[in-house]
């Protein structure tokens, strides 16, 4: 995979707020954030999206979850919106697999 923003975000090439960070995971803020809260939860494997993961990933595309759930109680939300996009088509921009959590304000329903 070709390296990105994020691989050298998890090597502290370059700067980023991170709030969490395990043997497989990491998350920081977003810095163009698109609510009060708004962090993404990266493994530290480099997958460019989830259509690639495969079934070896089961165990590390569950932590990512519970990791996703954890920051997001450190952060006092109780509330929250997960969000992943897979692909141009769909809006994704970094071809690092990211979780984007959003919280800390309402959120509408369809997404946009
Ligand atoms: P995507 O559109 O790929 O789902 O989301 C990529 C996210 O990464 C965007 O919300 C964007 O604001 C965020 N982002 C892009 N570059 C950087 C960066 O250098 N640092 C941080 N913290 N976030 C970034």
């Amino acid at each position: 995979m070709a390296e990105t923003l994020f691989s050298k975000i998890i090597k502290r090439e370059i700067p980023a707020d991170i709030i969490y960070e395990d043997d497989d995971a990491l998350a920081f803020r977003d810095i163009n954030a698109q609510a009060p809260v708004h962090f993404l939860v990266i493994p530290k494997k480099p997958i460019a999206k989830l259509s690639d993961a495969s079934a070896e990933d089961q165990a590390l595309l569950g932590h990512l979850l519970l990791v996703a759930n954890k920051v997001a109680t450190q952060e006092g939300l109780t509330d929250f919106r997960l969000n992943v996009n897979n692909g141009a088509g769909a809006s994704q921009t970094v071809f690092h697999l990211h979780i984007h959590v959003l919280g800390g304000r309402p959120f509408s329903w369809p997404p946009g």
